[in-house]
């Protein structure tokens, strides 16, 4: 590994280490141990590094909140992966769980976290979601739209429950991509938007007094989520200062304050050698100290808050480990040459390359070399030529087929965005910890697909 696994600028998780016969282990135990137990590709997660992801995002955002007087949650994003163990660490190191729908609630509901330690969200929630929700007694249903909070009050009082809601309202903040645009109506699914006409109350506005005069509702919170792989601070601020706004004019207006604050995921993490991850600490105090100073202005306490880091925490702690077939050496226009090393895998475990020009990088594992490096492109064996996992990567001139090659931050929106391609069974996600691994979700098999078709 050229850079120190899980320093700074390392694109690998911390238990990972090149080990004397030249070849890389994983929390102590041998990629090739990992491929002849499970077979390849394989989803590898280090129990131990996802832990620590996991406790410095809540340690770092409750000290820096701490010194502002405020109280914070911290959510895991269970969309970015979610096994009923991988809810089971996150709960023990004192995080909550989100869930985005009814199958993400039973993993995490299967894994034991308690109903008040789950959210749920979601633009287009089933009535079964609903549902499932309200009996599990989560702590919040995330309402996002005005005719859900109609049928959150419908479902409430046919049960004869009063359901915690927040309100997901648009900012107009669109970090990750394009930085704060002023708030403008927005020409997306999510949320409801804070953008109104001087005449008419904004959508975000009219979902709060909605939620208010709901019967079977409490309103426990104003929501907002800005968008993703997000490496700055700023972005969060912005959001929250128009998200503290509008509870402090909703209060005005109704004498009801609204108590907590969700301010969303999208904390970037470093995908390729060099990167510069977030660092908790630093955006936990700049977002801590941007939301005091809003609050002072506006002259409103502060709320408690939350926020629901996902990819941050499990896509550094997890690699995927393909075993090398087909190499070819491709003569490109001018002379160059690039080496394309097809692996077993490809866009059906990881659709982020090809779905969002995503970059990724890639090493050899199960031995060192010293061939000079080449320009070589990481290639699945799917049917498309898109089917790229790693663009442009420097690898060993003598790279062959039955090298194991792994691919570092794997670990969110792998698995969970995997699909059954060409009828290619999905990997089985692996954990090692202290020397052990154990499959968390077993490969699927020929059979469980042949199993789905009814003839
Ligand atoms: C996707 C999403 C997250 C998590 O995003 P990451 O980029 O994985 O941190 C959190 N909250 C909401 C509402 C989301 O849609």
């Amino acid at each position: 590994m050229s850079e120190q696994p899980g320093a700074v600028g390392s694109p690998w998780s911390a238990g990972v280490e090149r080990v004397a016969d030249g070849s890389v282990a994983v929390a102590g135990v041998r990629v090739a141990e990992l491929a002849v137990r499970f077979g390849t590709p394989l989803y590898v997660l280090d129990e131990a590094d996802l832990r620590g992801r996991a406790r410095s995002y809540r340690e770092a955002f409750e000290a820096a909140f701490a010194q502002v007087g405020a109280e914070v949650d911290v959510y895991y994003a269970g969309k970015a992966f979610l096994s009923i163990a991988v809810a089971r660490w996150v709960h023990d190191e004192g995080l909550a769980v989100d869930t985005a729908t009814g199958g993400e609630l039973a993993v995490a509901l299967a894994a034991g976290v308690p109903g008040d330690r789950i959210g749920l969200h979601g633009n287009n929630k089933s009535d079964d979601e609903i549902a499932a929700a309200i009996d599990a007694g989560v702590g919040r249903i995330v309402a996002d739209s005005l005719v859900e909070i109609a049928r959150l009050s419908a479902a409430a009082t046919t049960r004869g429950a009063e359901v915690p809601v927040m309100v997901r309202v648009t900012t107009g903040v669109h970090a990750g991509g394009h930085e704060h645009i002023a708030t403008a109506h927005e020409d997306q699914k999510f949320g409801l938007s804070l953008a109104h006409d001087d005449d008419a109350d904004s959508p975000a506005m009219t979902g709060l007094l909605a939620v208010l005069a709901a019967p079977g509702l409490r309103l426990v919170g104003i929501h907002s989520h800005i968008g993703s792989q997000i490496l700055e601070p700023d972005g969060f601020v912005v959001a929250a200062r128009r998200v503290l706004a509008l509870r402090a004019e909703l209060a005005e207006r109704t004498g009801v304050l609204v108590d907590e604050v969700d301010l969303g995921g999208g904390y970037g993490a470093a995908y390729l050698p060099g990167e510069v991850p977030l660092d908790p600490d630093r955006i936990a105090k700049e977002i801590a100290q941007g939301v005091d100073a809003a609050a002072h202005e506006l002259g409103t306490p502060l709320p408690r808050f939350s926020i629901e880091p996902g990819r941050s925490i499990v896509g550094p702690a997890g690699l995927t480990l393909y075993t090398v077939g087909t190499v070819k050496p491709v003569r490109l226009d001018g002379g160059f040459v690039r080496t394309y090393v097809s692996v077993d895998g490809g866009m059906s475990d990881n659709i982020r390359p090809a779905l969002y020009g995503a970059r990724y990088h890639a090493e050899v594992v199960g031995r060192s070399s010293s061939a000079a490096m080449v320009p070589a492109r990481v290639v699945g064996k799917h049917c498309e030529s898109g089917d790229i996992v790693v663009h442009d990567v420097a690898l060993p001139a003598d790279v062959a087929a039955g090298d194991l090659l792994a691919v570092p931050v794997t670990g969110a929106y792998g698995r969970s965005m995997a699909s059954t391609y060409n009828l290619v069974p999905r990997p089985a996600v692996v954990a090692v910890r202290d020397g052990q691994a154990r499959v968390l979700v077993r490969r699927d098999t020929i059979a469980d697909l042949l199993a789905l078709d009814q003839g």
